[in-house]
């Protein structure tokens, strides 16, 4: 199986100090199918630490580049994409987690080399860095606390690249054929039917009751079998009706 679905993708932690997070992350992009990171200066590494946090990812911390400079790390890489907690002085082109998702996903398709950076633990990406970005990109959060944990940084992001990249599930798997328009109006006339029978709807008066069946139904979509058992119970109350 093929377990780098983003080759042409480098995941960049500059300068991280904890190697926990640097494990934490390796695992939160292999979950996500993307195996390229470079590091920039790490403060330790190689890692007994990041290999423990790293699990079954510590092949990805094997492969890792490790760099001296940003520059070094980019340099090859025509869409580069900085990441940051804050809101910086000069505003920039911004994305957020699932723009980034499908920009990265749109240029990757005609083999640009992406790279995505990430700050240091404790002060981020310098100003001088982003500026080396063409978009930066914000995961919204609650007001009270807008940073979060590197690792978490990196695994909303590869999250995000990966659905871009796979697509949301649509087609939700069933086992029954849904029902048709005609069941359904079968089903809307015997419930009716029964509603009077039971002296719970009076034709008389029939306010909106009938339509909000409908549209309970309409937001359900019931398949065959459930309108089947639905058709069963009212005859069966019919049957005692009589
Ligand atoms: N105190 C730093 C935050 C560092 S958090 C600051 O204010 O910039 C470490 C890294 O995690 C950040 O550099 C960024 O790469 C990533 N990160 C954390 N929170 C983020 C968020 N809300 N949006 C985007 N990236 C975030």
């Amino acid at each position: 199986m093929e377990t780098n679905l983003f080759p042409n993708l480098s995941i960049v932690l500059v300068e991280t100090s904890h190697p926990g997070n640097v494990g934490a992350a390796a695992r939160a992009m292999k979950n996500m199918g993307v195996t390229e990171m470079t590091l920039v200066k790490p403060k330790d590494f190689p890692s007994e630490k990041a290999k423990a946090r790293a699990v079954s990812a510590a092949d990805v911390l094997e492969n890792a580049r490790v760099l001296d400079s940003v520059e070094e790390a980019i340099a090859d890489c025509h869409l580069v994409i900085g990441t940051s907690a804050r809101d910086r002085r000069i505003p920039w082109l911004m994305l957020d987690p699932k723009g980034c998702g499908a920009k990265v996903v749109a240029e990757q398709a005609v083999g640009h080399k992406v790279a995505i950076l990430f700050g240091r633990e404790d002060r981020g990406l310098s100003n001088e860095e982003l500026q080396q970005c063409h978009f930066h990109v914000n995961i919204p959060t609650g007001e009270a606390y807008s940073s979060l944990n590197l690792s978490m940084a990196v695994q909303v992001i590869c999250y995000e690249l990966l659905q871009a990249k796979q697509g949301p599930v649509t087609d939700q798997r069933w086992d029954m054929d849904y029902a048709s328009a005609g069941d359904m109006e079968h089903l809307y006339k015997h419930l009716e039917e029964t509603m009077i029978q039971v002296g719970f709807h009076d034709p008389e008066t029939p306010r909106q009751l009938l339509s909000r069946v409908r549209r309970l139904f309409n937001r359900i979509r019931p398949d065959q079998m459930e309108i089947n058992i639905l058709r069963g119970f009212l005859t069966a109350v019919n049957r005692l009706s009589k």
